[in-house]
């Protein structure tokens, strides 16, 4: 199931609360059980929508208590959809403020996940987004475990007429990516973006290297790119990024595509760390930037 379907879901789910021509207990239940079934099938974690249930029915019954609706089934309908709203607010927002690049400074930002998450489109993607918006951007490619990474990064570097750094002959990723930064800080470019190798699996190795970037180059801001379309996947995989290489922020890529994007989401609360982009697409343009009230507005129709 896409976003797509759970947006209509939880519309169907709300708007049957709209018909209903009283609100007690068993219409909230009956709604609740539809939110819930809705977001599992989207692949949220089964504790967080538990939780997102608990939380819903004590605050609406808090409301009620202090009488808030005024004894009107119209006022408890808007109590009942406001919980809702705010609740899937919470489950994508975890309440830290991401770092913001800031003009006339280098911003080292590191980014890491799993390869095929799409790493290396996103580095593009973000020093276009930034180069647009007046800071002059960078890309290092410090990826030399994949063969073909710097000819990639070079391709569509040049493409989207971004600076680039790599190298062909060095096979120290570390030494690549601290001569790359230290360049471009003399350059002063705004934003330097380091990407990194990302293997196939979670191995010991690769955190290793991680850490080792992390030392040599210090990010003001470490990213983890996650595929939407691993499913209850991304929690593992961003939980064991985490304890790596701390990073904060999160770009979730390939939410164009059939992903349910659930498991994505369920990462934001497991480490929380804030979604801060959404990749929607391959071409360079496709980035959005991401804010939880929106995403839910916008998911809500
Ligand atoms: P890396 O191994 O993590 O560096 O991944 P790449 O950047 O090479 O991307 C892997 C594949 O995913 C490529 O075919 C990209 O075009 C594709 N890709 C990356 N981001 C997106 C996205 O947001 N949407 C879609 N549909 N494809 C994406």
């Amino acid at each position: 199931m896409v976003l797509a379907d759970l947006g209509r879901k939880l519309n169907a789910a709300l708007s049957s609360l709209n018909r209903a021509p009283i609100v007690d207990e068993k219409v909230l239940d009956t709604l609740l059980k539809d939110v819930c079934a809705a977001l599992l099938e989207t692949d949220v974690n089964v504790k967080l929508v538990a939780q997102l249930r608990q939380k819903v029915k004590a605050k609406v019954k808090a409301s009620l208590e202090s009488g808030a609706d005024k004894g009107k089934d119209v006022n408890r309908k808007s109590i009942v959809q406001k919980a809702i709203f705010d609740e899937l607010v919470q489950l994508v927002d975890p309440g830290v403020e991401p770092y913001k690049p800031k003009k006339g400074q280098s911003n080292v930002i590191m980014a890491v996940g799993l390869q095929g998450n799409g790493k290396t489109t996103t580095c593009t993607k973000l020093a276009v987004y930034y180069q647009k918006r007046g800071f002059k951007s960078c890309i290092v490619c410090a990826d030399t475990f994949r063969a073909g990474a710097f000819d990639q990064t070079r391709q569509s570097a040049t493409k989207a007429k971004v600076a680039y750094f790599g190298s062909y002959t060095e096979t120290d990723p570390v030494a690549i990516a601290a001569q790359g930064v230290a360049k471009f800080k003399k350059e002063r470019f705004d934003v330097i973006i380091v990407d990194t190798s990302g293997r196939h699996k979670q191995e010991s190795e690769l955190f290793q290297e991680m850490v080792q970037i992390g030392e040599a180059v210090k990010p003001n801001m470490t990213i983890m790119i996650l595929d939407a379309s691993i499913g209850q996947a991304a929690e593992a995989q961003a939980r064991a990024f985490k304890e790596s290489s701390n990073f904060g922020a999160i770009i979730v890529t390939k939410m164009d595509g059939h992903a349910k994007g659930g498991g994505a989401i369920s990462a934001v609360a497991v480490t929380k760390t804030p979604i801060i982009f959404l990749g929607v697409g391959e071409h360079l343009h496709d980035l959005e930037k991401f804010s939880p009230q929106p995403f839910i507005s916008k998911l809500l129709g």
